[in-house]
């Protein structure tokens, strides 16, 4: 089984990223767990057709120790399984408890035994490095491929970079690896050429350029994936191709971050240049 963090900064398209690509590895028969990290609680909300999942926090609070598997997951678009593991109130408390509290639960339950047959799963984490919710999943080796979803704007390429800097102080200690970046553009001038080089630098690689698209509200909308919604349109086949790059990926490296003149230059050179 994979195990695979999604990280980036908010808003970025974490979970509509996540969830569409696990669409797409569903629909070629890859059985997922999808783990929802972000207090929010809105990681699984596309595969399950609505915010209906009781988080794991809220399922402890309200009914106890006494849980099982199917009181904390459901089940979702193509045989996924959707957890949340829910937070405290916004404003108090650590977003990283509730989720290291959700995967020894689901551990301890049996969620991840060969018999489950999970081929992957996906925690969608909280975009947030300062946060100790940060380096929950890929401490202990929870969780061991990281992808970073970014777009070409600067903020997102700055956290993308600081994403690295967490990562290389847990990959040198356990095994924790960057699988590449995730392009989901936001139509910045060169931003495909941009991205390429920031990865270039990071010693990784551009997986995918997923293009930015209405179809994605949509679906959205409709609470589905691109692909339930509309198996035909493009935007679904642009998940699928990131399903399976990230089905085939076998690079798997200790990212080397930017100093942030570094940063800044590659901003400024690809941002000047005709598009
Ligand atoms: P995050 O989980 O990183 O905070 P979300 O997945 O909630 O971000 O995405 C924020 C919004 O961006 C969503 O409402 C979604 O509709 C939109 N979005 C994400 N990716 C795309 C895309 N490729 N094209 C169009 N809209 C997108
Ligand atoms: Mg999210």
């Amino acid at each position: 089984m994979r195990k695979i963090a999604i990280y980036g900064k908010g808003g970025i398209g974490k979970s509509t990223t996540t969830q569409n690509t696990v669409a797409g590895l569903a629909e070629f028969g890859r059985k997922v767990m999808v783990v929802g990290c972000d207090p929010k609680a809105d990681s699984t909300r596309l595969l399950l057709g609505g915010l209906s999942q009781k988080s794991v926090l809220d399922t402890l609070r309200e009914e106890g120790e006494d849980v099982e598997l199917d009181d904390i997951r459901k089940k979702g678009y193509g045989d996924s399984w959707c957890v949340e593991s829910g937070g405290p109130e916004p404003g108090v408390g650590c977003a990283g408890r509730g989720i290291i509290t959700s995967i020894n639960m689901l551990e301890s339950l049996g969620a991840y035994e060969e018999s489950e047959g999970l081929d992957y799963a996906f925690y969608d984490v909280l975009g947030d490095v300062v946060c100790g919710g940060f380096a929950m999943p890929i401490r202990d080796g929870k969780a061991e491929e990281i992808y970073i979803v970014v777009s070409g704007e600067m903020m997102a390429m700055y956290a993308a970079n600081n994403i690295c800097k967490g990562i290389t102080k847990f990959a040198q200690s356990g095994g924790v690896r960057l699988g590449g970046l995730i392009c989901n553009s936001r139509a910045v001038d060169n931003e495909a050429d941009m991205i390429e080089e920031l990865a270039r630098k990071l010693g990784t690689k551009m997986i995918y350029f997923v293009p930015r698209h209405n179809d994605v509200q949509r679906a959205e909308i409709n609470r589905k994936t691109v692909i339930e919604w509309k198996p035909e349109v493009e935007q679904a086949d642009a998940y699928r191709g990131l399903a399976k790059a990230i089905d085939e990926n076998k690079n798997m490296v200790i990212p080397t971050p930017l100093e942030i003149e570094e940063l800044e230059k590659l901003l400024m050179d690809y941002g000047l240049m005709e598009a």
